[in-house]
């Protein structure tokens, strides 16, 4: 028998600081590839979307739960899995060899003969720098700048760091994991000559919707920070680029700045409206509504039976990614491929759906220009006269087409290949953000799906008058839904689309603060 070799590989790569836009395009082409990433709790989870490998978070510190696993741990399972011939993401927050430990896993892997690649990332303090707004480097004001680790054992009475040498950096000094020590620090970085008047600035969590600065000097920032409550990740910067924040500061003015949206659009399809809302400066939490599954074990022999009858069908239209991939998993698994499509136009709404037929191989023949049921029934009322089509769906939908070709003299036969159905409840981390009120907004982008928001209130024992979350509902008709379940509705989406919502929001609140 040949030899060959099954190992896997490893990725060690770098998140970013928070935003998941800030992730490197070779970071992102790896996890599109990996089977499995084990991820650390800096990352952003927005990030793990981007993968359809298994996620496991490793902690090596306890937190809610979570088990610890230790470092010689995490190294064993990259080399097993890898070993086991895997594509492994290690991906760690920032930069992974910045105080990442990054180069130990790398070491490990290198001793064990696995190969590897790191994938540098942006690390907290530059991204702190850009989204805060201060230059360390700025050449009239500093001609270093030190990352420096603010974290030590607190058991341990001396300090390891150098005060007095961090005291005559010329430069500026970032301390990473020393919010709890920040007191010490300032103290130790006075006593050693620095003047108590150094500007000073504490960054928490940089690059998020969440961001908080805090700003003040050696002397001041202490107690400047413990009455904001910071919370961790944070970092502490020291030196007088903290000033040019003044001038350099954008991010918190982007208009959703610090607002959090829920998304009720079903997953899959979340992605574009929430990369939307991080642009704006927002933070998206993406709650479905309604879920996609297969159909039942039942209904298969009845797509199978219409599979034998493809070549009737003088068109074939698919209205959705999910219906194009359901279709060719039935069509497969009946033992045919994409040439049993020869004989039939295929039409297609949205250009993701006809993005996927085109991972099939096939070329939709007609994507209308408007994203709507109603744009396609009526080219096809014109272009499929007398003719067989063939309508590959969801098991629930909107049900314009049938009306639209019937009166057209079109055959339409319609073929479920996979169910919408309502989410069973919130998830956990939904319902304590919807109780605590640390979800400002929810969009609601049709009626059913304010239905079911209402729906899902009730069981978890919210009512809607002491909802704090506002709506901002996609059309009035979906607004009027909302409203016969007892819902208030905050605003009005002016044309019917999920940038329509983000407008309103964004409006409504600048409404509210004029009124301020
Ligand atoms: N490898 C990471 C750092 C890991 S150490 C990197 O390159 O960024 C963890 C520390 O990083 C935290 O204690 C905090 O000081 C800092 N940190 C990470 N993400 C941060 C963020 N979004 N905002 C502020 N500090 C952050």
């Amino acid at each position: 028998m040949p030899f060959v070799s099954v190992t896997g590989k490893v990725y060690l790569a770098g998140a970013g600081p928070g935003d998941p836009g800030l992730i490197t395009l070779r970071a992102a082409e790896c996890l599109a590839e990996a089977d499995l990433v084990l991820y650390d709790g800096l990352v952003n989870p927005l990030l793990l979307r981007r993968t359809r490998g298994i996620c496991e978070r490793t902690a090596r510190t306890r937190r809610d739960g979570t088990t610890i696993v230790s470092q010689q741990e995490i190294n064993e399972r990259l080399i097993a899995e890898a070993r086991a011939g895997k594509v492994v993401v290690r991906l760690k927050g920032g930069d992974p060899y910045i105080f990442g430990r990054g180069s130990e896993e790398a070491a490990a892997l290198q001793a064990a003969g696995i190969p590897f690649e790191v994938i540098p990332g942006v690390t907290a303090a530059t991204g702190a720098g850009e989204y805060a707004g201060f230059s360390f480097t700025h050449r009239e004001i500093s001609s270093a700048v030190a990352f420096v680790t603010g974290h030590e054992d607190p058991t341990r009475d001396a300090s390891r760091l150098d005060f007095e040498a961090l005291a005559r950096f010329p430069g500026t000094l970032v301390f990473y994991m020393g919010l709890n020590r920040l007191t010490e620090i300032c103290r130790h970085l006075i006593a050693a000559g620095m003047p108590e008047t150094t500007p000073a600035a504490v960054v928490c969590h940089a690059s998020l919707a969440t961001q908080q600065v805090v700003e003040g000097t050696l002397a001041t920032i202490p107690h400047a920070a413990s009455k904001r409550q910071l919370k961790p990740p944070s970092l502490i910067v020291v030196g007088e680029c903290v000033k040019q924040r003044a001038q350099l500061s954008w991010y918190e003015q982007l208009p959703l700045f610090g607002v959090s949206i829920g998304v009720t659009r079903p997953d899959e399809q979340a992605d574009d409206v929430s990369s939307q809302i991080v642009r704006l400066g927002g933070e998206p939490v993406i709650m479905p509504m309604i879920e996609v599954g297969p159909v039942a074990e039942s209904e298969v022999p009845a797509i199978q039976e219409t599979f034998e009858r493809l070549h009737e069908f003088q068109w074939l239209v698919f209205t959705s990614v999910n219906g194009v991939s359901e279709f060719f998993r039935h069509l497969q698994a009946s033992g045919r491929d994409a040439r049993a499509l020869h004989a039939a136009a295929i039409a297609a709404i949205g250009t993701s759906t006809a993005l996927k037929l085109k991972s099939f191989g096939i070329q939709a023949d007609f994507v209308p220009a408007e994203f709507r049921a109603e744009a396609l029934g009526t080219a096809l009322a014109e272009r499929a006269q007398g003719q067989n089509v063939l309508w590959v769906r969801a098991s629930r939908g909107r049900d314009v087409l049938p009306g639209l070709l019937q009166d057209a003299g079109v055959h339409l036969e319609q073929l479920v290949v996979y169910e919408n159905r309502d989410v069973a409840a919130f998830s956990s981390d939904v319902v304590a953000r919807l109780k605590s009120g640390t979800l400002q907004w929810v969009g609601l982008s049709s009626p059913s799906i304010a239905r079911q928001f209402a729906q899902l209130l009730k069981m978890a024992k919210i009512s809607p008058a002491e909802l704090t979350t506002k709506i901002a509902a996609i059309s009035s008709v979906t607004a009027r839904a909302a409203d016969d379940c007892g819902l208030t509705v905050e605003c009005i989406a002016r044309n019917s689309t999920w940038q329509g919502i983000l407008d309103a929001i964004v409006s409504s609140r600048r409404l509210q603060s004029h009124h301020s």
